[in-house]
């Protein structure tokens, strides 16, 4: 086969039929009509996450010699959340539609006023979406029209309803209804989900599920120095299950409201470089995504604006990546000073500080901070393997095929075993010992149903880069099969040398 040039970008659309299709991921109680904001991972895209988390962690954790791995628990004493400034900060700003009793996040809700001659005659609002500024135009020619209002529409000015004025706020419209007067002022609602601990329920027993892991890592930073294997600088790293009670979870699995984080805090001296440490950490993470299959055409950097900062941050960058929704944050680095640390040793009367032999000081470290969501990464890998392509064969017969360009190291199945036919006994019979060979260090897939371009398509529609065909070359001949390259479709005959050689060089 040869490929002409027709491959088409992902839409979201397409993407997440092809999740729910092939059993990648599935709304959360989908036979209860579904659990907004919670996804299931199907068997291939539980083994996609697993990939990701796993080559993080042996990147992050096993392969350098100065991060160590935790595991800290999911509930962590309430106080932990008031000391971190969660129980009081961890907000989002929320407005609600009194007639629809639909939510909305402020910092996502736009406003424009609808200025003709100059003097403004009434409000248009609009969602956040890759083009508001486009959205409240469209509302405000369209709200001129309506009001058969003559004279010249000046261009409109998005502003966040968390910017309104009072006496705004009553003539701006609901986006739900498209009617003023039903929204209400913004008001700050916690994103931590509670529970209770113990027999009793009251405000005594009451836990919250961690909206991030990261303060795992600061309350355990005591423990991890004290077993004496770590020196400035160094990092504790971890992955695991946060919960936020979003208001508005959308776009997918890119914001839910269980997740999964991979998160590390990166220790340094209080008097260290700490815009180098923070310049090598991005860096880092760039290149860790290109190792996973990431295009840089896809990937871009965010400074946080200083006056926007929290006043402990130092700064923080995030890698945005470029989904079919628009460019959105991947994963935050941020240089967070010695607040953490500090903030528990206020709080637990236990002191934090550690002690530097050279200047014979005692004093509290600073820390850079990657945090990523591994299902914000899935999400990005899917959107940038996705393809639909036209592809032609030796005889000028054209189909259409969807392929994942998965990178191998994070493809769900590496390789699969095809026999030509099902029907040869000799054919099948290597080619599931070959299976079993392989499925020792790789997840394998055995495939001998229907004609071996179909099965081919299979393959390429889950990401599979390789596809290995056992024919009568094989067991009559020298042993050789035919390897099939998932992008290029070009087949070679190989050895099994050859093919394990191969996987060991690309699975890392
Ligand atoms: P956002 O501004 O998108 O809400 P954030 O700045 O609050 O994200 P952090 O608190 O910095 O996010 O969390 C670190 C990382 O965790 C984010 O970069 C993102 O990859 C991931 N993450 C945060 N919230 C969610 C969510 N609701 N669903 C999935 N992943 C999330």
């Amino acid at each position: 086969m040869s490929e002409t040039n027709t491959a088409q970008a992902a839409s979201m659309e397409d993407l997440v039929a092809l999740c729910k299709r092939r059993g990648f991921i599935f709304q959360s109680s989908e036979i209860y009509g579904g659990l907004t904001g919670f996804f299931d991972y199907g068997p291939l895209g539980v083994e996609l996450k697993r990939n990701i988390r796993d080559c993080w962690w042996r990147d992050m954790v096993q392969r350098r010699d100065d991060v160590v791995g935790l595991e800290s628990s999911i509930i962590m004493h309430p106080k932990v959340w008031q000391a971190s400034g969660h129980v009081d900060g961890f907000t989002d700003p929320l407005v609600d539609c009194k007639v629809s009793k639909q939510r909305f996040r402020a910092d996502q809700l736009f406003f424009a006023a609808v200025t003709i001659d100059g003097e403004v005659k009434g409000y248009v609002s609009a969602l956040e979406s890759d083009d508001t500024a486009g959205a409240l135009q469209a509302a405000a020619e369209s709200f001129k029209r309506k009001k058969a209002i003559q004279g010249a529409l000046a261009p409109v000015v998005a502003v966040e309803f968390t910017d309104a004025a009072p006496e705004q706020i009553p003539l701006i419209p609901s986006p739900a209804t498209g009617e003023p007067g039903s929204l209400t002022p913004p008001r700050a609602f916690n994103m931590m989900f509670e529970t209770h601990v113990g027999a009793l329920r009251d405000g005594s027993s009451v836990a919250y599920l961690r909206p991030e892991t990261a303060q795992g890592m600061f309350v355990d930073f005591k423990p991890v120095v004290d077993t004496g294997r770590v020196k400035l600088p160094f990092g504790i790293a971890q992955v695991g299950k946060s919960f936020r009670n979003e208001i508005t979870p959308r776009n997918f699995i890119f914001r839910s409201r269980e997740f999964e984080q991979m998160e590390m805090e990166y220790f340094i001296h209080e008097d260290a470089d700490w815009e180098t440490a923070h310049k090598d950490w991005i860096q880092w993470c760039w290149d860790w995504l290109k190792s996973i299959g990431l295009p840089d055409s896809h990937l871009s950097l965010y400074d946080h604006p200083k006056a926007k900062l929290a006043f402990y941050s130092r700064g923080t960058t995030d890698i945005m990546f470029k989904y079919p929704f628009g460019v959105q944050e991947l994963w935050g680095i941020a240089a967070r000073g010695n607040y953490d640390l500090g903030q528990h040793e206020k709080a637990s009367g236990v002191p934090q500080a550690i002690f530097d032999e050279t200047t014979k000081k005692k004093f509290i470290p600073h820390v850079i901070e990657p945090a990523v969501g591994t299902d914000r990464i899935f999400l990005a890998v899917l959107c940038a393997a996705y393809a639909e392509e036209a592809v032609t064969d030796e005889k000028g017969n054209t189909e259409q095929r969807t392929v994942l360009r998965l990178s191998p190291r994070v493809a769900p199945v590496k390789v699969a075993v095809l026999p030509l036919l099902k029907n040869k006994e000799q054919l099948t019979t290597r080619a599931k010992e070959l299976y079993k060979k392989l499925q020792r260090r790789y997840a394998v897939f055995y495939d001998e149903a229907g004609a071996i371009g179909r099965r081919y398509r299979r393959q390429d529609e889950i990401g599979t880069p390789y596809c290995v065909t056992i024919d009568f070359d094989t067991v009559e001949k020298d042993g050789t099969f035919t390897l099939r390259d998932r992008d290029s479709m070009r087949q070679k005959r190989i050895t099994e040398a050859e093919l394990f050689a191969l996987l060991d060089e690309q699975v890392y």
